[in-house]
């Protein structure tokens, strides 16, 4: 139950193509977020997965049963799925414990079983003190609540959410973020989760699904996809600030930075003793730039440019060796604009890419 199976699924709209032979198996039961630059497919992919719309290539399964492919089309009512988007209309003449009701009085749910399954529903979601009111007595927040719960009350096999938190503001945002968390561990409901924001994605995921242009990039582990990103996109979407990315030459010694020959981690150094590249990209992670550098570490000058002190860190946007590039370090510190600060690269989790494609280099 809750499975859901894309296969080689593609979706046009006249001349564009929307979606590019997209291959993602979600299992029962996990939270899985599709994030990618706006007019990547999200919404279009969600949307093909809810059933409303068609697609022009592949098959798509739910559950096991084939619900989208060359001979078959399974329209939304039927698929046993349910969907929350980013402008969710609540019934406004009705209660909270009506609008959370109503799906199943349209499916002929008895009244007995309808109270109770609303009750419950309200109880997960802390709206028992509210089921009285309109929707216009709510809060942004309790109003999101309410389209969640009036989605979930019907017991879905899969559930879709397109931008849900998009209308609220940060901290509702937050807040709301950790109890959709809760819920999904509560529930084990199989969630599909649209987002174009990023720590959102990191935070709520148990796997992450990166679109580009109708394509598919990478699906893994929020942790996996921080770490080993496939390519230079997925790289620089991922992460705020996104990865630095210097370039790397090649040399009679081995490899340059800045002129200075390059002492690379042995994984790095295998992965280039095959490369036949002249130039490499070297992409190293805000928080890897060092203002206190280790003898070991190569080194350079960080000029700052932007300071953004965050109370438990502090980010820092300038350049360094003539390259743009950002750092993130703990606590606060007392630099000024335009200093030139000494700073060292802790290479060992640094990721190669090659330029002309933009892939990662293994
Ligand atoms: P956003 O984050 O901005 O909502 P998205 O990743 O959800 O973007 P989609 O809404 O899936 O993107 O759109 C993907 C592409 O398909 C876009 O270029 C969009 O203009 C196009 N598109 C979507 N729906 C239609 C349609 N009904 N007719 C024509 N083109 C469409």
């Amino acid at each position: 139950m809750g499975q859901v199976e894309l296969s080689g699924v593609g979706k046009r709209f006249e001349q564009y193509t929307a979606l590019q032979r997209i291959d993602l198996d979600i299992a029962p039961g996990e939270l899985l977020v599709l994030v990618g630059p706006s007019g990547c497919g999200k919404s279009t992919l969600l949307r093909t997965i809810a059933g409303l719309e068609t697609i022009d290539a592949g098959e798509m399964r739910i559950g096991g049963r084939l619900v989208a492919g060359a001979k078959a089309f399974v329209p939304a009512r039927e698929r046993d799925v349910a969907m929350v988007f980013q402008n969710y209309a609540l019934y406004p003449h009705m209660s909270v414990a009506d609008n959370l009701a109503f799906g199943l009085r349209m499916r002929g749910v008895a009244a007995k079983e309808r109270r109770h399954k609303v009750q419950e529903m309200a109880k997960l979601l802390g709206l028992e003190a509210l089921l009285e009111r309109k929707p216009a007595q709510l809060s942004g927040g309790q109003q999101q609540r309410v389209a969640v719960g009036r989605a979930l009350v019907r017991d879905p096999q899969v559930f879709l959410l397109d931008e849900p938190l998009s209308n609220l503001d940060t901290e509702l945002r937050n807040q709301t973020r950790s109890e959709l968390k809760r819920l999904h561990q509560r529930l084990s409901t199989t969630m599909i989760y649209v987002t174009h924001d990023q720590v959102e994605a990191m935070t709520l995921a148990d796997r992450i699904a990166v679109m580009e242009k109708g394509h598919l990039r990478q699906v893994g582990t929020p942790e996996r996809i921080y770490a080993e990103p496939e390519n230079v996109m997925v790289a620089q979407f991922l992460g705020h600030p996104p990865m630095n990315l210097f370039e790397l030459v090649r040399c009679e010694r081995g490899w340059l930075w800045q002129d200075e020959t390059l002492v690379l981690p042995e994984a790095a150094q295998a992965v280039l003793e095959h490369c036949p590249n002249e130039r490499v990209r070297l992409g190293v992670r805000p928080e890897a730039i060092h203002p206190h550098p280790g003898a070991a570490m190569p080194q350079g000058q960080f000029t700052v440019e932007l300071i953004e002190p965050l109370g438990n860190e502090t980010i820092v946007f300038g350049s360094l060796g003539g390259s743009p590039a950002s750092l993130r370090t703990p606590g606060s510190v007392d630099w000024r604009c335009s200093d030139s600060i000494p700073v060292g690269l802790d290479l060992a989790g640094a990721v190669l890419f090659d330029p002309a494609s933009g892939a990662r280099l293994r």
